[in-house]
């Protein structure tokens, strides 16, 4: 019900369209079955049964087909002359031996009025459409067929499949709509991509030396680091057309289309030049072609769009002034043909911004954001390690809206963290009410992470136990100083004490478990590991690789082990263990010391529902070590 009313009230539209082709066929099949045109009713006779009627001079008129006779009755002649209609409403019809020479002599003996007829009269027109009618209904099978295979958004026409889905925004009038003063905080992927700017105003300066132009770039990076905005503010300052489209939009069902496509688009950017061919998520299709050859016969739509993408890139003279920009995620599941001189042979990494980069994009993004005037961005800014453009434009837009629904002049900085608690640890749930047990279990918990974590792994926010979020019934802030690059083993340790320790004050003070600590445990069995098979921390184990890593550009991608012996597969276990039981008892410690301290912290917080600032501060000054 919800669902309907949050705005889709009607399917989508392309569902629509095949549904009512499915009917029109339908009626079509129907029509075909019964010759609802032919009105008398006929009897089947049999042949004899009809010569026979003929020598008793019962038969009136006869209409011979090739292989039918059709007759009429003497009587139902006359009485159809009586009520004045054109034909009787009552016919026999027969089959004859084949080529029986003497019928015209019986008729014409028995003075029968007769006639012929081509083929089967009235039956031609259901002959034709049985032939017609089935591949028509291929062709609309297919049809419907490939409209569903593009998907939404796709071209619903099947014989458009070969035409790029591209995106061309035109470059006068700055259509475009960005330039480099949009992007901010990644100055050195900024620094390479000024350079093609000039290329694509001023390729004469280039090619009067015998310079080639670049034909590719690739841009490197995690999600909303800003690739596309950087791709888009070439366009725009370069005043070029900008033809977007998405890698993923190649593969289709159809081996082939794929490949039409690229031709199709390297056409369109060759009329549009100078212009920039931007391809977004450019591994989908361009995938090594070693790692898809496993399975039979690998993948013959994606190899043959690639294949495709390399002759055109090979194909166009750098001077023709298009310059391609691809970006991805995952440059090391890319062809390395696709990264040869000539191709994309300009790789630009697009970092992480650091804290600068952040206050610097979080300036571009408060432009025309009312704001209090005690605003600090380069508080936000260092609030928010790991966080990229995207984010960050996504979190000064939450806090506009927060303030704009309370009906303030102004964004206030409690409008940030608000907002910045939301984005971390989702939205509030004031509607997930938890009873007595749990909400002191909730209590109990958060203070434990508190307590440990404020002793080993630092300052700590704030802790709630309002929930949010798709699962958390209460959590712990703890929001790091500054921006790291490496992590001691110390503090991975560190870490995992500190997601131990929820689970940890629960036993201790209940001398019960909940499952209020899976994602804790989850997190720190996941860390445990990591600095076993990818970090090499481990004594006994040493400096080995035991995991590939698949991705240095997304979170939560999952790394494969290495084929590892069984007897280290056990060793692994062992370790992760050894780890995760040293971390837990250390909690465990740390909160048996800090009894008194976590019952009074937690009753407070079952009062107030939360505890931050200097009230938070003032309870983990005192917290002890064991
Ligand atoms: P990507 O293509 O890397 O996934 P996008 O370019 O689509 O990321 O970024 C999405 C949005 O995030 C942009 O439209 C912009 O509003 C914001 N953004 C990302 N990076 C930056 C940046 N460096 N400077 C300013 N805004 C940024
Ligand atoms: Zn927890």
């Amino acid at each position: 019900m919800e669902i309907e009313k949050d705005g889709y009230p009607n399917p989508p539209k392309q569902e629509n369209v095949g549904g009512c082709l499915f009917t029109v066929v339908l009626l079509f099949v129907l029509l075909s079955f019964f010759p609802i045109f032919n009105s008398p009713s006929k009897t089947e006779v049999p042949y004899s049964q009809f010569r026979n009627q003929v020598r008793d001079g019962k038969v009136g008129k006869v209409v011979v087909g090739e292989n039918r006779v059709e007759y009429f009755l003497k009587k139902d002649l006359e009485s159809a002359e009586k009520s004045k209609s054109a034909n009787p409403d009552k016919s026999y019809v027969t089959v004859p031996l084949p080529k029986d020479q003497t019928l015209p002599n019986l008729l014409e003996d028995n003075k029968v009025e007769f006639e012929v007829k081509p083929n089967n009269g009235n039956n031609s027109i259901f002959a034709v459409l049985g032939w017609l009618i089935p591949p028509f209904l291929l062709l609309l099978l297919l049809a419907w067929l490939a409209n569903n295979a593009q998907g939404l958004g796709g071209a619903s026409n099947p014989l458009n499949a070969g035409r790029s889905k591209a995106r061309v925004y035109l470059g006068d009038s700055n259509e475009v709509g960005f330039t480099f003063a949009d992007v901010a905080g990644i100055d050195e992927a900024k620094a390479e991509l000024e350079e093609v700017v000039d290329f694509l105003k001023n390729p004469e300066r280039y090619t009067r030396l015998g310079a080639k132009i670049p034909k590719g770039i690739l841009l490197i990076g995690a999600p909303g680091t800003g690739k596309t905005l950087l791709a888009k503010a070439v366009a725009g300052e370069a005043g070029v057309p900008f033809i977007s489209v998405s890698g993923s939009e190649f593969i289709e069902m159809f081996v082939g289309v794929g490949a039409a496509r690229i031709r199709n688009l390297f056409e369109q950017a060759k009329q549009l030049s100078p212009c920039i061919i931007f391809i977004d998520e450019l591994d989908a299709f361009a995938k090594s072609r070693e790692s898809s050859g496993m399975f039979a016969g690998g993948n013959d739509e994606r190899e043959q769009t690639l294949n495709q993408m390399l002759t055109q890139m090979d194909g166009f003279e750098g001077n023709t002034g298009v310059i391609i920009i691809g970006a991805t995620n995952r440059p090391e599941v890319l062809d390395k043909a696709l990264l040869r001189p000539g191709r994309f042979d300009r790789q630009v990494v697009v970092d992480r911004p650091d804290k600068i980069g952040r206050l610097a994009i979080l300036k571009v993004h408060t432009q025309d954001v009312v704001l209090e005037e005690n605003i600090d961005l380069s508080i936000i800014a260092g609030r928010t390690p790991g966080f990229v453009g995207a984010d960050l434009a996504n979190l000064v837009n939450e806090a506009a809206l927060l303030a704009a629904r309370e009906h303030r002049e102004a964004v206030s900085m409690s409008d940030f963290n608000e907002a910045l608690e939301r984005l971390i640890a989702g939205l509030e749930k004031k509607t997930r009410i938890l009873n007595e047990t749990e909400r002191t279990i909730v209590a109990y918990h958060e203070c434990g992470h508190a307590i440990v974590g404020a002793l080993v792994s630092g300052p700590v926010e704030k802790i709630s136990i309002i929930p949010r979020g798709v699962g958390a019934l209460g959590y712990t802030l703890q929001l790091p100083e500054e921006d790291r690059f490496l992590m001691l083993e110390d503090e991975i340790y560190a870490r995992i004490t500190t997601l131990l320790a929820g689970r940890s004050a629960e036993e201790v003070v209940f001398g019960k478990i909940s499952t209020g600590a899976s994602d804790d445990i989850q997190k720190a069995t996941d860390l445990a590991e990591r600095s076993v098979t990818l970090y090499g921390m481990s004594q006994n184990l040493g400096p080995i690789a035991m995991e590939k890593p698949q991705s240095s550009f997304l979170d939560g991608s999952y790394n494969s082990r290495r084929p590892v012996s069984s007897v280290v597969a056990a060793a692994i276990d062992r370790e992760v263990k050894e780890i995760i039981e040293t971390a837990h008892n250390q909690a465990r410690l740390i909160l048996k010391t800090n009894r008194d301290l976590l019952e009074e912290m937690a009753q407070h917080l079952l009062e107030q529902e939360v505890l931050e600032g200097e009230e938070l501060h003032s309870y983990l000054n005192r917290v002890k070590a064991p």
